[in-house]
């Protein structure tokens, strides 16, 4: 996924877009999330749609994959990582 978007912010002169863009952009998809959710649960009027909260949690995933190019992280690898932590992750039901 890191290298589909690599290619696609490359082939769009995006490549070079500032950090602190990409985390304000998602902190506006993070928006766009919690107001299907809020919809959800009847907290705001309009109606729920299922398939726009899985448009809006794609677009924060896109920017959390191209946050990660730009530092040059390696998710896939963290993942693996985070995992192995988290076996090993003392908590209060285990
Ligand atoms: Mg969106």
């Amino acid at each position: 996924m890191q290298q589909q978007v690599r290619e696609y912010d490359k082939k769009h002169g995006w490549s070079e877009d500032k950090a602190s863009h990409i985390v304000l952009h998602m902190t506006e998809e993070l928006g766009e999330i919690a107001r299907r959710v809020l919809r959800r649960d009847g907290y705001k009027k309009e109606v729920f749609s299922r398939k726009e909260l899985a448009e809006e949690l794609t677009d924060i995933l896109y920017l959390n994959l191209k946050l990660a190019n730009t530092f040059k992280i390696d998710l896939q690898a963290e993942w693996g990582l985070m995992w192995e932590r988290y076996r090993n992750k003392k908590t209060n039901r285990s």
